[in-house]
């Protein structure tokens, strides 16, 4: 029988979101979404020690903006609430005393001092099979004292006991046959003192617990996989396990290591998904929303690392990425960062995007400007200038003289070729724009043209300064479009301002 494909995001809310991360959570609801399956996020928080406040509703957040609907979840619920691991506390230690009722994990007392000393005194210790019989556990103890050191509530562990030179495999749905010596591996904690799980433990009764079908999570977790399939295979039975997906990591534009959030601040660009402020240590730390990304654009951009669907398509829609998601598809080697290319995809999705779904967040971003324009002006603005923007931040710049005078005006380039017959080419062509009826691109170009053949000036010495009247400065989409839509009495104030400047 077919298990119903229910999948997980997992993560720990230890800070702000990297784009790996994203990705995971990505693949997890493509998955889940091909599949008719289940896409559930499971908070992962039992490390009270990393906790960090704010950053579980930032993965709300970010999901959310994405544009990831999960269909269980600490805030929506569902038939395996809590899915808060904090919250699912009482649970775990009955597993992991079915471990040492089994004989494969063992009550371990050394004290946090006694361990220091042992790491000073022996380089690079590991708590093994090599050391675990020199160390204060109830596989050194007898029974009675370890039963005497548990009833007087000294503080414990309780830790896997690892097999020596054992070969753990499995099958990973995108690396294929896996292998690992169980001897590298040493006696990880599963309880630790305070009764929580350790990551190790949790993952492995919540995936049970919840029926999970398939795990796609970070390469970064393969070397712990050994010890989570002996965990699989000692308290559920091998054949209950998910399937695994160790999907590839981000790496560096270089290709040298994986993408962390300090190559983002050395480099310029964003690594996480949206701003983050570290209430510890007020660091801020920019996000790609923030630097004007478009939701379908992060995310299309996201599936491409790792992923292609066989042909040279690289624009997806949410909708065409679930149908056409394979994980055959997925690759093994690492995807290399490339910012210019993240902002290639955003460039896309602005010309692709139809002008009413540009408006909302062009009018966040104008907010910054001002709030004062009607519905039928903004979307005129945007189709001017929505080619020229490959952020949506671009919009304050490429847009911002439709709505306010040019804060500068580069009279320098004008004045370089000004001469007494350009004076008067734009006083008169000020004085027939001034009587202007027809308020049309296409009637001031006609204007402005007969008026330059009359004046035998070429048309292309005019509009240069003309542009700069209206603009401020070299750019912008066609010089009259711009005079038409910002009207009459502007396009005439600022030409008087700019020839005003002109006679000092
Ligand atoms: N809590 C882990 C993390 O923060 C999840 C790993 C997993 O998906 O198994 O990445």
């Amino acid at each position: 029988m077919n298990k119903k494909v229910r999948v997980r995001f997992a993560p720990s809310p230890t800070g702000g979101l990297h784009l790996g991360g994203v990705r995971t959570a990505l693949f997890n609801y493509l998955f889940a979404k091909k599949n008719n399956g289940s896409f559930i996020i499971r908070i992962e928080d039992t490390d009270q020690t990393r906790f960090v406040a704010g950053a579980e509703q930032y993965i709300y957040d970010t999901l959310n903006w994405c544009g990831l609907t999960p269909d269980e979840s600490p805030l929506l619920g569902g038939n395996f609430a809590p899915y808060k691991q904090s919250e699912r506390k009482a649970l775990y230690k009955q597993y992991a005393e079915q471990l040492i009722a089994k004989g494969v994990a063992y009550y371990a007392f050394d004290t946090a001092q006694e361990l220091e000393e042992k790491r000073a005194a022996v380089a690079n210790f590991q708590y093994n099979f090599q050391s675990r019989m020199s160390m204060k556990n109830s596989l050194t103890l007898s029974k009675e004292e370890t039963e005497k050191l548990l009833k007087n509530n000294t503080p414990y562990v309780i830790r896997i006991l690892m097999p020596a030179n054992e070969t753990i495999s499995f099958t990973d749905m995108i690396r294929g046959e896996v292998h690992f010596n169980s001897s590298l591996i040493d006696d990880k904690i599963l309880l630790k003192n305070d009764a929580m799980p350790t990551y190790h433990l949790a993952v492995i009764v919540d995936d049970y617990l919840m029926q999970i079908s398939h795990v796609f999570r970070g390469e970064e977790w393969l070397p712990s996989s050994p010890i989570h399939i002996l965990l699989w295979k000692y308290l559920f039975g091998l054949e209950n396990m998910p399937q695994w997906a160790h999907l590839p990591l981000i790496l560096k534009p270089d290709g040298n290591g994986k993408l962390s959030k300090r190559d983002g601040e050395r480099l310029g660009f964003p690594v996480f998904a949206m701003d983050w402020h570290d209430p510890k240590t007020y660091e801020k730390t920019i996000g790609f929303k923030e630097r004007g990304f478009l939701p379908q654009a992060f995310v299309n951009m996201l599936a491409m690392l790792g992923w292609n669907d066989g042909s040279a398509k690289e624009i997806f829609t949410l909708q065409e990425l679930i149908e056409q998601f394979s994980l055959e598809r997925v690759h093994k080697a690492g995807a290399k960062f490339d910012y210019e290319k993240a902002k290639w995809f955003n460039h896309e999705w602005i010309k692709k995007m139809t002008t009413e779904e540009l408006k909302k967040p062009v009018k966040n971003i104008l907010l910054n400007i001002t709030n004062n324009f009607s519905d039928e002006y903004l979307t005129k603005v945007i189709e001017l200038v929505k080619d020229r923007c490959t952020l949506l931040a671009d919009f304050n710049q490429q847009a911002s003289f439709f709505f306010k005078s040019p804060e500068t005006i580069d009279i320098a380039a004008i004045q370089a070729k000004w001469d007494e017959k350009k004076k008067i080419f734009f006083e008169d062509c000020l004085q027939q724009f001034e009587a202007e009826k027809n308020w049309t691109a296409e009637e001031l170009e006609k204007i402005f043209k007969a008026l330059a053949t009359t004046h035998q000036i070429k048309i292309g010495e005019l509009m240069l300064p003309f542009r700069i009247m209206l603009v401020g400065e070299k750019f912008g989409p066609a010089v009259f479009e711009i005079a038409a839509l910002i009207g009459k009495e502007t396009t005439v104030k600022r030409m008087e301002h700019v020839l005003e400047l002109m006679k000092k």
